[in-house]
C-alpha cells in the first residue's frame, strides 16, 4: 500500500500513556498510521496535549477548545484562557467541542453556549470544529444548521447515527468520523456507513476509549486505525488502499493539512 492512514481524533497525551507513548506512536507507524489530530479536552490537557506535538511536530496536530463534558460554572474563564491561545498561535481545528446529554444534564444551556462561542472563532480563523455529540446529534445539527456560513466546516466525530441524520450532515457540508463503534456487532452503523459516499468519511480511534473488537475492553490507541479501515473496506466492498487514499485526502483537506510526511 503505497498510501497511508491517518487518525484524525485521538487523545493519545493523556497519562494513560505515559508508560509507553513513543513505543505506542512507533506501532501505529508501523501500522501506516502516520499523522494524529488531536483534540483538547480542557485546561489541564493543554501542556500535555502541546508536549506531545513539540514531541511530534511533523505527525501530531493539535486543537484547541473546551469539550462539553468540562463546560462548567467557570466555562467563560476557561473559555477566555482558550482564545488567548489561539492568538499566541495556530491550531489546526478548534475541539472539541459540542453537548453531552449522557453523563450530565446540569450546564446544557452552557454547553450550547460555549459550542455556538467557540463556533465563532472557527468561522473568524477560518479553522474547522471537531464536533463531539452523545445522546445529543439532533440539537447539534440545528445548531451547526444555525451558525451555517460558507466557511463553517468541520467534523462530527465518533458519528453513530441514522442514514437521515447522515445527509443532513452531508446538506451542511460536514464530514463524519469513524471509529471503533464500526467494529461492534450490535451496533448497526455498517449498515448506515455502506451507503455513505466515502468523500464524507474521516477515520478516528478517540484512543483511549471506543477500542474496537477484538481489543474491546482494552485501552484503545491510534495502531487501531487499520482495524477500522479494513472493517469499512469490508463494509463497502472496496480496498483498504481506496480508504486509506480518500479518507486520509479529506482529513488534509479538512485541517488544512499541505505537504504531508510520510
Ligand atoms: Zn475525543
Amino acid at each position: 500500500m503505497n498510501t497511508f492512514l491517518v487518525d484524525t481524533h485521538t487523545h493519545i497525551y493523556v497519562p494513560k500513556f505515559d508508560e509507553d507513548r513513543d513505543a505506542m506512536i512507533q506501532r501505529a507507524i508501523d501500522s501506516n498510521v502516520q499523522h494524529f489530530f488531536l483534540p483538547n479536552i480542557d485546561r489541564p490537557s493543554i501542556p500535555q496535549m502541546l508536549e506531545l506535538e513539540a514531541a511530534y511536530p511533523e505527525r501530531c496536530h493539535a486543537m484547541m477548545g473546551l469539550h462539553p463534558c468540562s463546560v462548567d460554572g467557570d466555562y467563560m474563564k476557561t473559555l477566555a484562557l482558550m482564545e488567548k491561545w489561539f492568538e499566541k498561535r495556530s491550531f489546526c481545528a478548534v475541539g472539541e467541542i459540542g453537548l453531552d446529554y449522557y453523563w450530565d444534564k446540569t450546564h446544557i444551556k452552557e454547553q450550547k453556549e460555549a459550542f455556538r462561542i467557540q463556533s465563532r472563532w472557527a468561522k473568524e480563523l477560518d479553522i474547522p470544529i471537531v464536533i463531539h455529540a452523545r445522546d445529543s446529534l439532533d440539537d447539534l445539527i440545528q445548531l451547526v444548521g444555525e451558525e451555517k456560513t460558507d466557511n463553517f466546516r468541520g467534523v462530527f466525530h465518533c458519528f453513530g447515527g441514522s442514514l437521515e441524520q447522515a445527509q443532513k450532515i452531508i446538506d451542511l457540508g460536514f464530514l463524519m468520523g469513524i471509529g471503533g463503534v464500526l467494529t461492534f456487532k450490535k451496533a448497526g452503523l455498517d449498515a448506515v456507513v455502506k451507503d455513505i459516499d466515502l468523500k464524507h468519511l474521516v477515520l478516528e480511534t478517540d484512543s483511549p476509549y471506543l477500542t474496537p473488537h477484538p481489543y474491546r475492553g482494552k485501552r484503545n490507541e491510534s495502531a487501531y486505525i487499520k482495524i477500522i479501515a479494513e472493517r469499512l473496506a469490508k463494509v463497502k466492498g472496496i480496498s483498504l488502499e481506496e480508504v486509506a487514499k480518500a479518507t486520509t485526502a479529506n482529513a488534509f483537506e479538512l485541517f488544512g493539512i499541505k505537504t504531508p510526511a510520510s
